[in-house]
């Protein structure tokens, strides 16, 4: 192993026992009619984190039962923007005095670093309160100039019961990018977390409770994609799926929804590149590089997997990159200074490891890494950082979304040859460029085929700033305010003033 930044001690104890994790039904947690269990196994530390009730359609049928019940008397549709807002701030305070204990498990169940699940858990309280803020802002629009008997008027008005679906690598931050914007719109909403990693959603109950959210209007079922998220995507009760998850999970939902005609708001895989001009600053550069693609154990949407280096500085760029892998801090995740953490199952490891075990095979050449990690006093589910040379565009590991610590480098010469490499992939999620040239960003900001480009930094995000793919990296948007309009629908309200209406039907005189 090449002198790799490895640490295996813990900062942290362990919890005593597993966390049960339960389902949410009309304000109360239940376990399975059938008493049906999974056990999360930690992927980095092996222990079983938690045990978690596993769904069958009898308790998704419930919860939708119950969400659709709530949506229809109006207990919280009908409540003012102010009042949705004051109990969506109650939960983010709630969120952060309960930021630690959520952290822990999220670490346990994802096998992310502490450092990156408190940041996750406790920063997610911000899309809360950003969220309670945008309740009170939902209003259409007046006609005023359509003749003077009429006056036309726009609503906004919530969409309905909405099902959401998530995935494991950022559980509570994309919860949390869903339920409280649906909520501050007014919906109801049954939801389903990803059977790897479901305690810190089943944890939220207890907040919504607390924060006095009236029972089933937030509903959650544990369990697996069939045959809870199958029935959440099909269920003619269901008016729109939020799902986040990979593109062909993504298009089976689609399918499923397609027969009742549902809206569907998806956000999906990417394969996103970091383009590097020569006149960039290549320290800055190079660093967001190694963030872009260790974060998350590169088990992110948005990892940078592929950058595209211009020819003239691809030689000591990659060094440097090279360099920074080497000091990048591997292993416990809850070791306070870790910075990348375990890969979420064996069998994840193994797709990992076959996509470069396969370029080695068409000729690419394996610069760092290649191969699974062992962590002393911890365990064998985690991979070297990986970077890969003499990749071709249309090999798999340059094409497909590899989702692990592996980087590919491809190079250019022309801004025109980089924008048709950055462009040449079915996925449009992010894009990113580094150059000190404004013009050169701004034409290849216009130019790039992604729903987010960065320039000159990668993966800041901000609540207020829609986030969503173009291509097969999604459909619609989510968080800001076009995130929160998905949840609304539009209704138009045509009034005549005064009794002037015109008779359709002619008098006749016999
Ligand atoms: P996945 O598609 O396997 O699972 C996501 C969720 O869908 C889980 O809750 C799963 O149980 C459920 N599911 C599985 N089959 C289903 C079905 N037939 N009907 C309904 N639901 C079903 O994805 P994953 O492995 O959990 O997550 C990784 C993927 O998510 C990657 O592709 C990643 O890029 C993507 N992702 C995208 C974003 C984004 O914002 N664009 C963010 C995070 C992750």
């Amino acid at each position: 192993m090449q002198d790799l930044n490895i640490l295996s001690d813990q900062s942290l104890e362990m919890p005593a026992s597993p966390y049960q994790a339960r389902h949410f039904i009309n304000g109360r947690y239940i376990d399975s009619a059938d008493k049906r269990q999974s056990d999360r196994r930690s992927p980095s530390h092996g222990i079983v984190v938690s045990q978690a009730a596993l769904g069958s359609e009898h308790e998704t049928e419930e919860a939708i039962e119950s969400a659709r019940t709530a949506f229809d008397d109006g207990r919280w549709s009908q409540l003012s923007g102010k009042e949705r807002s004051i109990i969506l701030n109650k939960v983010a305070d709630l969120i952060e005095k309960n930021a630690e204990r959520l952290a822990i498990i999220e670490t346990l169940e994802s096998g992310k670093p502490i450092s990156q699940a408190r940041a996750e858990c406790g920063g997610a309280a911000d899309l809360w309160r950003y969220a309670a803020s945008l309740a009170r802002t939902v209003h259409g629009d007046s006609h005023n100039t359509l003749g003077k008997d009429i006056l036309g008027v726009v609503l906004k008005e919530p969409i309905g019961v909405v099902s959401i679906i998530t995935p494991w690598n950022f559980p509570f931050w994309i919860l949390s990018q869903k339920l409280p914007f649906a909520l501050a719109a007014g919906c109801c909403c049954v939801v389903k977390p990803s059977e790897m990693t479901p305690s810190t959603t089943a944890m939220i109950g207890d907040f919504l409770a607390e924060a006095g959210l009236p029972a089933g209007v937030c509903n959650i079922v544990l369990g697996y994609g069939d045959p809870v998220g199958s029935l959440l995507s099909s269920h003619r009760d269901i008016d729109m799926v939020s799902f986040t998850g990979s593109t062909a999970v993504g298009k089976l939902i689609t399918k499923s929804a397609g027969d009742s005609l549902k809206k569907v708001a998806l956000e999906l895989g990417g394969k996103n590149p970091q383009v590097i001009f020569p006149d960039a600053n290549i320290e800055q550069a190079a660093d967001a590089v190694t963030f872009g693609v260790y974060f998350n154990v590169g088990q992110c949407c948005n990892s940078s997997s592929r950058i595209i280096v211009h020819e003239d500085i691809a030689k000591d760029f990659v060094e440097y990159v090279l360099c920074l892998s080497r000091k990048v801090a591997f292993g416990n995740p809850l070791n306070d200074e870790t910075q990348v953490g375990a890969i979420v199952t064996p069998e994840h490891l193994q797709k990992i490891d076959g996509y470069i075990k396969d370029a080695v095979k068409q000729g690419a050449k394996v610069s760092l890494g290649g191969d699974p990690l062992s962590v002393p006093n911890v365990g064998e589910q985690f991979y070297q950082p990986t970077v890969v040379e003499n990749i071709t565009p249309d090999m798999a590991i340059a094409r497909e979304e590899v989702f692990g610590p592996v980087l590919t480098i491809l190079t250019f010469r022309t801004l025109e040859e980089a924008i048709q490499l950055v462009n040449d992939t079915e996925y449009g999620l992010s894009a990113g460029v580094w150059s000190a040239n404004v013009d050169t960003c701004l034409e290849f900001s216009r130019r790039a085929h992604a729903g987010t480009v960065w320039t000159n930094t990668w993966m800041d995000g901000f609540p207020e700033l829609a986030f969503g793919g173009m291509k097969q990296s999604g459909q619609g948007r989510e968080i800001g305010s076009y995130g929160f309009e998905e949840f609304l629908e539009v209704k138009s309200l045509v009034m005549r003033i005064g009794n002037t209406r015109q008779k359709w039907v002619k008098e006749t005189s016999t």
